[in-house]
Order: structure tokens, then C-alpha cells, then sequence
């Protein structure tokens, strides 16, 4: 069995390689080659813990395994990540326990990969003004890999805590771009690209906010009651999500489906729109919105990559099991 710990995985993966493999997982789901099983996540009672799994199997590269974790409030104050989560991968013709992956990292960075896929296929070409909506832990992973996607000339930014937004700023600073803390109107005028990366249990950015032509990548919604935008706004949208079951029931859609403004299909996955067998923005004009609720199958790609990299660099540890 392979042990990647957490303190490798920044050496050994960035966001090209994350990229790839969560966008070849994404068309595997397309062709239904790839499944996730249901997400299981519990309040366990202790710690003020949210413990849960997810899982899948994706037939085209063999990843089978799951994501274990969740969020422990009191981490802080131990020095800790407050989310903390593990790959385990077996090996799909014997079941026996492949690899266990430090999850941390790589869920910042698989989570930063579905929204650029989503930009990258969904997004006007001409966009140059990028949107972040929240400043926590996800956010610079997000502002970093969306970059990559268009050549945006601005970053402009909101957070409910406005103190939060100087890492962002920082970021920005890094990567050369201009960047201003601005209120959402002016957010939802100025942005072609708007990522949401919240824990919010209301909505803050609203439908009349929003311009024609903008993209949002909703991401910060992966929970029964968490809500980043308007209900009217995703009702307005043509809607892609990473998985169609997740987006109605923990996804931002889960409160436009709650109010019946929308059905279940009017929710496309991305994945199709990858492969080329679903047409993604159908006009200059169309706002598109990607409900990106975080899979099973995304962690199970970038683990293996991590696995693959670490054994081809000769720094995988391997112990007997
Ligand atoms: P974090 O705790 O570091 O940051 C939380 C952010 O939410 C901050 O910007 C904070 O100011 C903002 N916020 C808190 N309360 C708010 C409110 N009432 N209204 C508006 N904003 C509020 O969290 P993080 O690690 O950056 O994660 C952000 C969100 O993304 C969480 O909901 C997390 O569960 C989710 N997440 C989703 C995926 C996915 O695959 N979709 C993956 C990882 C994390």
C-alpha cells in the first residue's frame, strides 16, 4: 500500500495536472462510465463534528475509493485545518487497499478545477473582469485556477467579513492583476465571471445584480440549506451542474427546485457539454450558471494522479498491508 501525506502533495501536483484529471472524470460520468454513490454526512455528535463520505467508481481509469472527513469547529484553536478529509483508493479487480492520500490540499485544488472547467467551457470568451464572491481558505485556490481559463484584466471582490478579503487582494498582488473590494452591485456589473465560494445560509447575490453574459460558478453550496444566490437568479440561468443528484439536493439548485422554478431538467451536467454531446452557452446574451457541488470522483482523480506522480518521482511510501 502507497501513504501520500498531506505536507507532499503541494510538491508533487498543482492545478494543470487537477485540472485534467477532473475534467476527464467529469466526461467519464458523461458516458456513464463513472458513478458516485450517495454522500453519507453526519453530525456526529462530539466535537461539534460533521463527519461523512464520499465515494465512486470510475470504470475508464479504475479509481475506486472514497473521500473520508468532514469539519471540526475547534481545530483552530489546535492549529489545525477545521476541514480535514482523507483519500483511501483500493484496487478495483481485488479490493485490497491501494493508497491512502493526505485530502486537504487536494480538495482545495479539485474544487478549484471544477469551477475553471466550468469557465472554461461555459464563460464568454471575451471575459476580462473576474468576480469572487467570499474570502476564506477555497477562495485564493479559486481566484488562482480561474485565471488560468480567460485573460482577465481585473479581479474585483465582496465578503460578508470585508477584513478577510486582503488575502485575496494578496493573491491578486501575486499573479499581477488589479483587484478592489467593491459591494455586490457593483460586483454584478462589472464581473463577467462571478465564483461564489461562501458558507452561506442565505442568498447574497441577486437576480437583478446580474448582467446578461455573465457566468457564475456557484461553489461554496454543498449542503442541505446553504445558499449563495437567488433562487430567481439560477431560474434565470441555463444551469450546469458536476452531478445532477447532488445539485437538487445539497446544490445551490436545491432552493429553485424547493420554490418550483425549475425542474430537474432544466439541469445539465458538465460532463456532456465535455464531450461535446450537450451545447453549453447558447448565446452572448445567456447567463450560465454552474452549480458545482463537489463529487466523489473528483477526489478519487486527483488522488490518483498524486499516486501516480509520487511513484513516478520515487517518494511514494509504500508499507506493507
Ligand atoms: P471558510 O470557512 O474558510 O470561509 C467561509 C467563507 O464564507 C468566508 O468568506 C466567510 O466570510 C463567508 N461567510 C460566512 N458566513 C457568511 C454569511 N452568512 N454570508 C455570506 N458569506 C459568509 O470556508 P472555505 O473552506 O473557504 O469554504 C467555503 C465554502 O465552500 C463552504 O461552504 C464549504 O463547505 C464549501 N466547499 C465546497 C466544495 C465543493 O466541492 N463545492 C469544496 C470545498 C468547500
Amino acid at each position: 500500500m502507497i501513504i501520500v501525506p498531506e505536507r507532499a502533495i503541494a510538491d508533487l501536483i498543482g492545478s494543470a495536472e487537477c485540472f485534467t484529471a477532473v475534467e476527464q472524470v467529469f466526461a467519464a460520468m458523461a458516458r456513464k462510465s463513472a458513478y458516485n454513490f450517495p454522500v453519507v454526512r453526519e453530525s456526529i455528535g462530539y466535537a461539534d463534528a460533521l463527519y461523512g463520505f464520499k465515494s465512486g467508481f470510475d470504470r475508464e481509469s479504475l479509481s475506486l475509493g472514497l473521500k473520508s472527513g468532514g469539519f471540526w469547529p475547534k481545530n483552530v484553536e489546535k492549529g489545525l485545518t477545521n476541514h480535514q478529509s482523507t483519500v483511501f483508493l483500493f484496487d478495483a479487480d481485488t479490493g485490497r487497499c491501494r493508497a491512502v492520500v493526505g485530502g486537504n490540499l487536494l480538495t482545495a485544488l479539485r474544487t478549484a478545477a471544477a469551477s475553471a472547467i466550468s469557465i472554461k467551457y461555459l464563460a464568454r470568451e471575451d471575459a476580462k473582469t473576474l468576480g469572487i464572491i467570499g474570502a476564506g481558505h477555497q477562495s485564493t485556490f479559486q481566484l488562482r485556477a480561474a485565471v488560468e481559463q480567460r485573460n482577465f484584466e481585473k479581479v474585483v471582490a465582496w465578503n460578508y467579513h470585508p477584513e478577510m478579503l486582503n488575502r485575496l487582494a494578496e493573491v491578486a498582488r501575486e499573479i499581477g492583476l488589479p483587484f478592489e473590494a467593491v459591494d455586490l452591485d457593483r460586483l454584478g456589473a462589472e464581473a463577467d465571471v462571478i465564483i461564489s465560494i461562501t458558507s452561506s445560509f442565505s442568498p447574497s447575490l441577486m437576480a437583478s445584480q446580474v448582467r446578461p453574459g455573465t457566468h457564475l460558478a456557484c461553489m461554496g453550496t454543498d449542503t442541505k440549506g446553504k445558499q449563495e444566490v437567488d433562487a430567481k437568479l439560477v431560474a434565470a440561468s441555463s444551469i450546469f451542474t458536476d452531478e445532477l443528484a447532488q445539485a437538487i439536493t445539497i446544490g445551490e439548485c436545491q432552493h429553485a427546485i424547493a420554490d418550483g422554478l425549475i425542474g430537474e431538467a432544466d439541469i445539465l451536467e458538465i460532463g456532456a457539454v465535455i464531450t461535446g454531446d450537450v451545447k453549453g452557452r447558447r448565446s452572448a446574451d445567456d447567463i450560465t450558471l454552474f452549480d458545482g457541488t463537489g463529487v466523489g470522483l473528483q477526489d478519487l482523480a486527483v488522488a490518483a494522479a498524486v499516486v501516480d506522480l509520487a511513484v513516478r518521482e520515487g517518494v511514494a511510501i509504500e508499507v506493507d498491508f
